[in-house]
């Protein structure tokens, strides 16, 4: 029996997105003069591609590239040598990059692509969290954040805070454009996520002047600074908090329990297992120095299996019994911006700690931004487009899918990345239609 592969998406499959990507790309302007042999969109959308492909290193890709698919699937006129992509690149601000996200992410409103993403009443929820994803004793570039260490070594690293809308239903998640982590942050860590944090919500804001968000982070930004600068910018929030860090605020929970101000609320799911408990108060003092941030809080105790676990968040939101339990799903959702971004790009065949090479100015970042818009791009596909998920669905994980996707863009004329797809989805027997192109 014929196995028919479903149609990929007009406007969200892979081709759609490279060819938005690529149309962007073009508009980025070069830093060199004259009429360079190897255009700048070239030398971005070959890097785009090594990521796509989730090629190991820029020295596997160079051998093994496949100069025709990458023209007639990635757009790419002349495919840069590693050396020539790093020196490229290397001058790129990272910050150029971003009209590259904000048109994406403007594809995928217009193409309907983020209705399923929607969290609560017209919002989605935004997921901020820092990762690390360089560090060595050596090897440094101008942006690194250096360790100077009492020994009178000094260690070098990069980070960032990505951006990504979550929903505790879905798997996927839709990154915007980070914020990198950079030297001029701040010596300190909390500093330095602090200012990323700040630079990437102003940001965000003009990229998006009405897109109404509710941000989720963890208890280092349930901060006064922090929550204000959110409500400048007209952004909600569920913010984590701790007991040991935030003390006072506890202590008038405590309070407000005793004068009979604190709510509770119970919710059993039999089918799961689970046994949900809250209290939650509105109008509470964040912190005794700030008396006039008002948050409600909410706890919450979820027990499982005869195991207990306890949260506990403030929220610039209604709190009451009909809206607790869908609050705390998005405030736990947060968990998938590390396990669903980073994670994966670090362990699920992104290779986001390998070296691709670090550069002198810029490099290191710019590898690092072009990988999380190849992640967007496969997030979308895994979303909202049937070919791409039944082609995943037939390798049964996505090490094996890229694994595959890989030998055959190594080994075939390709017309497209949908006849990838389709090829993967058919099956890699002698009779399918992909062997059928003479490539001789
Ligand atoms: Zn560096």
């Amino acid at each position: 029996m014929a196995i028919v592969a479903p149609n990929a998406h007009k406007h969200l499959s892979a081709d759609a997105l490279f060819a938005l990507v690529r149309k962007a790309f073009s508009c980025i302007d070069d830093h060199r003069s004259g009429t360079p042999d190897i255009s700048l969109a070239d030398a971005l959308m070959s890097a785009l591609a090594m990521f796509s492909l989730k090629s190991p290193s820029l020295l596997a890709f160079d051998k093994e590239r496949a100069e025709d698919n990458l023209h007639q699937i990635y757009g790419i006129q002349r495919v840069p040598c590693d050396t020539s992509m790093r020196e490229i690149l290397d001058p790129v601000t990272p910050e150029s990059l971003r009209p590259v996200f904000k048109q994406l992410f403007d594809h995928l409103q217009r193409k309907k692509a983020l209705q399923e993403m929607m969290f609560v009443q017209d919002h989605y929820l935004l997921a901020l969290d820092g990762t690390g994803y360089f560090s060595s004793n050596q090897l440094h570039c101008a942006s690194c954040l250096a360790t100077h260490h009492r020994n009178g070594t000094v260690s070098y690293a990069h980070q960032m805070l990505g951006a990504a809308l979550i929903h505790p239903d879905k798997r996927e998640v839709i990154p915007l454009m980070p914020a990198p982590i950079v030297r001029q942050d701040g010596p300190e860590k909390n500093d330095c996520e602090r200012n990323a944090a700040k630079r990437l919500i102003t940001k965000f804001r003009q990229d998006h002047p009405s897109l109404k968000v509710i941000v989720t982070e963890d208890s280092l930004s349930s901060n006064a600074p922090h929550i204000e600068m959110l409500q400048d910018h007209d952004v909600h929030y569920i913010l984590g908090v701790k007991a040991g860090d935030h003390a006072f605020l506890f202590q008038q929970v405590a309070q407000a329990e005793q004068a009979g101000r604190v709510t509770y609320y119970e919710r059993d799911d039999a089918t799961q297992g689970v046994h949900h408990r809250f209290r939650f108060v509105s109008d509470m003092p964040l912190n005794a120095s700030n008396a006039t941030l008002r948050v409600n809080f909410i706890e919450c105790w979820e027990t499982t299996k005869g195991k207990t676990h306890h949260f506990s968040w403030v929220t610039d939101l209604r709190v009451n019994k009909g809206t607790v339990y869908r609050l705390m799903q998005g405030a736990r959702a947060r968990w998938r911006i590390e396990n669903e971004t980073f994670n994966t790009l670090k362990n699920q065949g992104y290779h986001f700690e390998h070296n691709f090479g670090h550069g002198y100015q810029h490099l290191s970042v710019v590898f690092a931004v072009l990988m999380m818009l190849a992640f967007c791009v496969d997030q979308v596909q895994q979303l909202c487009c049937p070919l791409f998920q039944a082609a995943w669905g037939r390798w049964g994980s996505k090490r094996l899918l890229w694994e595959k996707m890989r030998a055959l863009f190594y080994d075939y004329a390709l017309a497209s990345m949908a006849h990838l797809f389709q090829a993967l989805c058919y099956g890699l027997k002698k009779s399918a239609p992909i062997l059928d192109i003479d490539s001789s």
